[in-house]
């Protein structure tokens, strides 16, 4: 049984059409892959299945653990297992990273968890992305740098543990070392219960994550689905090859 299934999606942003008719399925244990140019759709899609409302859904259908997802409204998708991470995470002023994971997690597992061994297990996940502890007392993203909020993104997914992790260009804005740290978290979080989606539009982060799938999105469709082989194409000959079978 699938994580999440993808059928036909079209959606628009005022009167453009993003989106034109999007087909994924992805099952538990795998990890797929999401490349294409600037403009493609990419945080688009990763927007509409998070049910952010700039986006109008205009066709098609989206299945999440067999459910109807795009009439879930955002605080069910994240209660059933739906994580985002964002291109430009928000700045919370007020609250600390520490409490916003305890009510993170509070609200999506509904049960608030027991400060100490939460605390553990959140320092612990920390140190596997280099992160000081002094940074659970900061508000959240406040002045953090690039690879900060980044890694402060990756620290709610683990701690969040979704059944299904979408990361839009968690790598842009991030030095050589946060992108390893960051991807080798991301990759030792993956397991056989739970599906990762990554896009991007950097092969970097090929050397820490291993796709089961890689996916190519040009002008609002999937126009080629492959392996790892696939990205490695994409960085000798870029993407013209693929603009001209749109
Ligand atoms: P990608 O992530 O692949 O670079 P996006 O999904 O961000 O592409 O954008 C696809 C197209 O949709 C772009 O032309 C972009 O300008 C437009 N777009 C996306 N979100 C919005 C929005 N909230 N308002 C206006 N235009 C948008
Ligand atoms: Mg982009
Ligand atoms: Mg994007």
């Amino acid at each position: 049984e699938s994580i999440l299934k993808v059928s036909g999606l079209r959606a628009t942003v005022g009167d453009q059409e993003i989106l034109k008719g999007v087909n994924l399925e992805i099952n538990p244990g795998e990890v797929h892959v999401i490349m294409g140019p600037n403009g493609a759709g990419k945080s688009t899609l990763a927007n509409v299945l998070m049910g952010h409302p700039a986006y109008e859904v205009t066709g098609g259908e989206a299945l999440f653990m067999n459910k109807g997802l795009l009439s879930m409204k955002v605080d069910e998708r994240a209660r059933a297992g739906l994580f985002l991470s964002f291109q430009y995470p928000q700045e919370v002023s007020g609250v600390t990273v520490e409490n916003f994971l305890r009510t993170a997690k509070k609200e999506v597992s509904g049960i608030m968890p027991m400060m100490g061994r939460f605390n553990a297990t959140v320092k612990s996940e920390m140190q596997s992305l280099e992160m000081d502890e002094k940074y659970l007392a900061r508000y959240l993203n406040e002045g953090f740098s690039g690879g900060e909020k980044k890694k402060s993104e990756i620290l709610q997914m683990a701690v969040l543990a979704p059944k299904l992790a979408i990361l839009d260009e968690t790598d842009s804005g991030l030095d050589v070392d946060a992108i390893r740290v960051v991807y080798e978290k991301v990759q030792a979080l993956a397991n056989a219960d739970n599906a990762i989606l990554v896009i991007t539009h950097y092969n970097k982060i090929l050397d820490y994550i291993k796709p089961d799938f890689v996916h190519v999105l040009v002008d609002g469709k999937i126009v080629k689905e492959g392996d790892l082989g696939l990205a490695n194409t994409i960085q000798s000959s870029g993407y013209e090859a693929f603009r001209a079978s749109v």
